[in-house]
């Protein structure tokens, strides 16, 4: 192997070894495995949680592999839905008051508190209900059937 394989081989592991640490979580397996989010310091996405058995979204206690600043549950999952979903999609949760709470295609759910919207239709038309909105106004109707 090549330094310069052998470079690249190590990248893969880090990454895995990263990705790994969020699997506890409930939403670990879904959401990490991507190169989208990146350190708010550095911009690598070689992020982990330090306790590796922690399954709890506000326990986490998340670091940089590379430029090793440390980061509070918040600031990590921050950094996790923005890269995954981008801050239009972001909400603040009705539960929590966290800006944690996003709905884009399936998911509809906050990822702090874990409140989920999922599976809820309007009772009018059938549509599901895809925002904070529809949730606090009328649980049961949609904007449109208001
Ligand atoms: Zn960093
Ligand atoms: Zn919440
Ligand atoms: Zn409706």
């Amino acid at each position: 192997m090549t330094f310069r394989e052998q470079e690249a081989q190590r990248a893969i592991w880090d990454k895995r070894y990263c990705d790994a640490s969020f699997y506890e979580l409930p939403w670990g397996r879904e959401l990490i495995g991507t190169q989208n989010f990146k350190c708010f310091k550095c911009g690598s996405s070689l992020i982990y949680q330090m306790d590796r058995l922690n399954s709890g979204s506000l326990a986490i206690k998340g670091k940089c592999l590379d430029c090793r600043e440390e980061y509070t549950a918040e600031a990590t999952l921050d950094m996790i839905l923005l890269g995954e979903f981008g801050y239009d999609r972001m909400s603040s949760c009705f539960s929590c008051q966290r800006l944690t709470f996003v709905c884009a295609g399936e998911v509809c759910r906050c990822f702090a508190c874990g409140l989920s919207l999922e599976g809820t239709r309007c009772s009018e038309c059938g549509e599901p209900l895809v925002s904070m909105y529809d949730y606090v106004v009328h649980p049961e109707l949609c904007e449109v059937c208001l």
